[in-house]
């Protein structure tokens, strides 16, 4: 048996095609992203040299959607697949949207721990960008009533049934009709607006992503027992840790605070243009 790291040359090319052009100067995704961001991706995405493994998911999206398009069960009246719907600077690329029961579906690869720890706050990028989807259908003269994101979970094991028993599910949102307290439209033409302001502005003038946008993780405070490697208690501030030693009242074991230091830029391990970011090069929160 003899293993390579690669595959053949023309694998590595189909892996590592990015078929979607976006007909807009911006997109729904993007909208949900802040302007560092969406500026740098405008500047520089044509010249990023992907790896097989940054596109590898990406690709089964495409695929997934394309196999779609091919089922016949699918080619009916009452449906319109893969969509665009435009606004404005925004275009919005939907995966599918069932008239009969007035659903609009998009398809999300991703981990089972995202529906483990599923919350309304952890959901809210789905719901907002399906909400877009939904509002831009509706310009188009179709009733939306549900809105939903049928996951597929790409580290599914059965060991993990106990947790989420299918390595599938489908998330049913609330369609907004407002953003941030504004009205669909209003919300995408201030996110236009500020877009189109960062334009102008200079790579290393453009406002650092927020930790929120980031996904920073913050600081925690162990407390270690002796020379034990792992944590008697793991606590959110160094006063927590410290009230904790002192409650214990063991004056037999030497307790101490060890401060461990929460990774601030875990989406710029994701972010496609990460390597021309002078905020994530420099470490800067
Ligand atoms: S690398 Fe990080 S800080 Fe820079 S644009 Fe991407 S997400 Fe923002």
């Amino acid at each position: 048996m003899k293993i390579l790291n690669k595959v053949p040359k023309k694998f590595e090319k189909v892996l590592k095609n990015d078929n979607y052009k976006k007909n807009t100067k911006y997109s729904v995704t993007q909208l949900l992203k802040e302007p560092r961001a969406v500026v740098l991706e405008s500047r520089y995405s044509d010249k990023v040299e992907y790896e097989i493994e940054d596109r590898l998911w990406s690709f089964f999206g495409t695929a997934f959607h394309n196999a779609m398009e091919t089922e016949d069960f699918l080619k009916d009246n009452s449906s319109i697949i893969e969509e665009r719907l435009k606004y404005s600077k925004v275009s919005g690329k939907f995966d599918h949207y069932d008239t009969e029961t007035k659903t609009l579906y998009d398809f999300k690869f991703t981990s089972f721990w995202k529906l483990v720890y599923a919350t309304e706050e952890s959901m809210k990028d789905y719901q907002i960008q399906l909400s877009i989807y939904s509002w831009l259908l509706k310009q188009a003269g179709f009733e939306v009533e549900n809105i939903a994101n049928v996951l597929i979970f790409r580290d599914w094991k059965k060991t993990n049934a106990d947790k989420v028993p299918k390595p599938y599910a489908t998330v049913y949102h609330d369609v907004l009709t407002e953003i941030d307290g504004l009205s669909i439209n209003k919300w995408i033409d201030n996110k236009i607006e500020l877009f189109d302001k960062y334009m102008k502005v200079e790579d290393n003038q453009l406002p650092y992503c927020s930790e929120e946008f980031r996904w920073a993780e913050q600081d925690k405070f162990a407390v270690m027992k002796n020379k034990n490697k792992t944590a008697t208690r793991v606590l959110e501030t160094q006063e927590e840790a410290e009230r904790y030693i002192k409650k214990i009242k063991d004056t037999k074991n030497k307790y101490w605070i060890q401060e461990r230091k929460g990774n601030k830029f875990k989406r710029c391990e994701y972010c496609s243009i990460a390597q021309y970011c002078n905020q994530y090069k420099k470490g800067e929160k």
